[in-house]
């Protein structure tokens, strides 16, 4: 197995071309993908075949996740500066329309959001538009469509928009701060028990770090004893490597849009050198 786990953050939204907007990208890499002969497949497959429980044949095989959970992963909205635009999960609907089910029969992208209402609300006027875009009304809905799973970005990111010092002593702004079991029940526990209760009869068994903070205390110490206990089966940074059978349980390697790669060529070499 090595499979690029690509990422996305559909409020990447500085014009309307490629590099600009990951909402472009990422219905340009569909096509792209597809028409290169891989094959997209659900990130579970991946933790799956990492942990012994499947034996699938995951070559040439991508996964797509996207991180953070604003409306802009479900609904089209009309961006401000840069006009209306079309949703992740739009996106994969159009691509299922012009192509038909068979053409990618696994087609999955899974989204990491963010718990906490009151910290989405908090980010949503920090940093998006402030209209409210940060809900979670859609989640049971994109969840039921089968094409989209939704997963574990903790409970408020940690984020540095948040009041400082947070619950436990968390510094704000760095999630390499979660250090103490406290911590770490206050931003990976209860965003479990959140998202669970929120989706049921779902339960997220995938976390991914805010910002790629991954610690030795969380990925070596922490998830390894409390993961499975809360469902987790693995945890996922941004190592841009291929995942394969001897990733870190804890930190599987992912790529970023915008950062590991800008441009469909930069993407082509990645899944060259993976393949
Ligand atoms: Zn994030």
């Amino acid at each position: 197995m090595r499979v690029p786990i690509l990422t996305y953050h559909a409020v990447n939204i500085a014009g309307n071309d490629y590099a600009s907007n990951d909402h472009v990208a990422f219905a340009a890499d569909l096509e792209m993908l597809h028409a290169t002969g891989w094959r997209i497949v659900p990130l579970h497959w991946i933790v799956e075949q990492r942990l012994g429980k499947a034996d699938r044949d995951l070559r040439r095989c991508v996964a797509l996740t996207c991180d953070d959970g604003s409306d802009f992963d479900y609904h089209d909205l009309d961006h401000p500066q840069h006009g209306r635009q079309r949703s992740l999960y739009n996106l994969l609907l159009d691509f299922r329309a012009r192509h038909g089910r068979a053409a990618q029969p696994d087609l999955h992208l899974t989204v990491f959001a963010i718990a906490d209402p009151s910290a989405r609300t908090a980010m949503d006027r920090a940093c998006l538009i402030g209209h409210d875009w940060m809900q979670e009304h859609w989640w049971r809905a994109a969840q039921s469509s089968g094409l989209v799973a939704i997963e574990n970005h903790s409970w408020d990111h940690n984020h540095p928009c948040l009041a400082n010092p947070g619950p436990a002593g968390l510094v704000r702004g760095d999630f390499h701060d979660v250090t103490t079991d406290a911590k770490a029940d206050h931003e990976i526990r209860q965003a479990q028990d959140y998202l669970a209760a929120r989706l049921a009869p779902h339960r997220p068994s995938l976390f991914c770090y805010p910002f790629g903070h991954v610690n030795a205390f969380l990925a070596d110490d922490w998830l390894p004893r409390n993961g499975e206990a809360i469902g987790l089966a693995a945890a996922f940074g941004d190592g841009a490597q291929p995942a394969t059978t001897q990733s870190h349980r804890w930190n599987i390697p992912r790529y970023i849009c915008g950062w590991h790669w800008k441009s469909p060529a930069e993407l082509a070499a990645i899944l060259d050198q993976a393949a």
